[in-house]
């Protein structure tokens, strides 16, 4: 959306830009992936509808590039392409009994909270009222949120979007201790302050951290000298250490120096080996040999987000990104014409959403400064385009269907006295678009 904000606003060169999403809906993460209960972040896709507004712009969702179309037959009707689709895939853990039953993805159970039509509701919905401990493995931002939701009450998420089957299920659950595992120490954790902060504000949880963990080498107090954010973080955690527990329903212990090296069960997870690791003097952590035992019958690996290859595009399978010079889609050491890529298919899945912002306005730069070079031969227009998409058969939501689509989660949420409820399944979605469904 930035990258289509960048190119429309620009008065160099005419252009128009359609936003393909695979789904029926546009905004990707900051729909289904910013925390339901984190308002004010969400509310950033009111500035990014806008752009919808703008004559040029157009949306068109429910169309999966590379099924649906491939990027070839795309290149027949647009002078440029520019892949956006960030990093949809978790990265693995690589323990034994990782693929258990009860063991998943903070990219699934993310998904399942913010309503995504491919959310594996079953799963959810049988995990969360049978568990009463988990443990959430890694201390990223994506870690934090999740452990977040978990610790919540119902209470503290009836304002948000998110889909009734979800609070129907929080409401149920019967947890009662949820363990964080940050492999490295207190002042390597890759979360941010503000959101860290959060997680010792919560109406029925108390947070535990033990004072043995709070692990410093002369690396940590350089990083603590020079990075005012990393001191805060160690600050917070430090008065964590102080406190003690107040009886709430809650608990959320935050581990450092502790890794996961197996999860074991039966028909399901049970508890996780962990691993107590030292700092190795070079910014890492390395095993100890000393283990422990955390009873968990939930296990949410948040250990980052991984990008996937799309055929007929160049991949990077080292760094799971597309590789790139400036933006410009590089093969064997040269750009290919008329392929773009921005944000976290592009850099990894790193940084905030207004990371996104400046990575994009540089891709579009990069675009416009080579668009005298775009094949010289006029290509279809978009309307060559649409009846491309009427042949084949396929239903797209346009813009005005997702104003549809938006239009119907505000008045279900007003039903419920909130401000939206996010509709979930694709056949909800589409009915709400009045999308013909062929
Ligand atoms: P992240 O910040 O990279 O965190 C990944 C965590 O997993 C780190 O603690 C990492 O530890 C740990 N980890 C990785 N491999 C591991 C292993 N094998 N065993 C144990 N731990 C392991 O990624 P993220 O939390 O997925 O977030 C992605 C991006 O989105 C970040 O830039 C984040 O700030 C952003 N985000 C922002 C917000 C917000 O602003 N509110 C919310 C959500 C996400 P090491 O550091 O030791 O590798």
């Amino acid at each position: 959306m930035y990258a289509a904000d960048a190119l429309i606003s620009q008065q160099d060169l005419p252009v128009t830009v359609d936003v393909i999403d695979k789904l029926p809906v546009p905004f990707g993460l900051v729909r289904y992936g910013v925390a339901p209960d984190h308002v004010s972040i969400r509310s950033v896709r009111d500035t990014l509808d806008k752009v919808f507004e703008k004559p040029g712009v157009r949306f068109i969702g429910g169309l999966e590039v590379g099924v649906d179309i491939s990027v070839q037959t795309l290149h027949e009707f647009f002078d440029a392409i520019m892949f956006t689709y960030g990093a949809s895939r978790d990265r693995r853990l690589g323990v034994p009994g990782e693929d258990l039953d009860g063991s998943v993805a903070a990219t699934d159970f993310v998904a399942w909270y913010c309503g995504h039509p491919d959310a594996d509701r079953a799963t959810f919905e049988r995990l969360i009222p049978t568990a009463t401990s988990a443990v959430v493995v890694g201390v990223g931002n994506v870690a934090v949120d999740v452990t977040r939701v978990l610790a919540k009450t119902v209470d503290e998420l009836t304002h948000t979007d998110m889909p009734e089957y979800v609070l129907d299920t929080l409401r149920k659950s019967l947890l009662t201790d949820i363990h964080v595992l940050g492999r490295r120490g207190p002042a390597q954790a890759t979360y941010t302050t503000k959101e860290l902060r959060e997680l010792g504000e919560l109406l029925d949880a108390d947070i535990v951290v033990e004072r043995a963990d709070l692990v410093f080498d002369a690396g940590s107090e350089q990083a603590i000298a020079n990075d005012k954010s990393i001191a805060r973080n160690v600050e917070v955690v430090k008065e964590w250490a102080t406190r003690r527990t107040t009886g709430k329903s809650r608990r959320i212990h935050l581990h450092f120096m502790s890794r996961p090296v197996e999860l074991r069960g039966d028909d399901r997870v049970r508890e996780v080996v962990v691993e107590r690791t030292e700092l190795d003097g070079a910014g890492g952590a390395k095993g100890t040999g000393e283990t422990f035992v955390i009873k968990a019958d939930l296990v949410v690996r948040s250990v980052g987000y991984r990008g996937m290859a799309l055929p007929g595009v160049p991949f990077d399978e080292g760094q799971s990104v597309i590789p790139h010079l400036d933006g410009r889609v590089q093969l064997g050491g040269a750009p290919v014409s008329g392929q773009y890529v921005a944000g976290w298919i592009k850099r990894g899945p790193t940084g905030i959403i207004g990371t996104n912002k400046k990575d994009a306005t540089a891709t579009v730069a990069a675009l416009l400064a080579d668009a005298n070079n775009l094949p010289a031969a006029p290509l279809p227009s978009p309307a060559d385009f649409d009846t491309w998409l009427l042949q084949s058969g396929i239903t797209v939501v346009d813009s005005a269907g997702w104003q549809l689509i938006d239009a119907a989660e505000r008045a279900l949420g007003e039903s419920k006295g909130r401000e939206r409820t996010t509709i979930q399944t694709t056949e909800d979605l589409l009915n709400a678009a009045n999308a013909i469904v062929s």
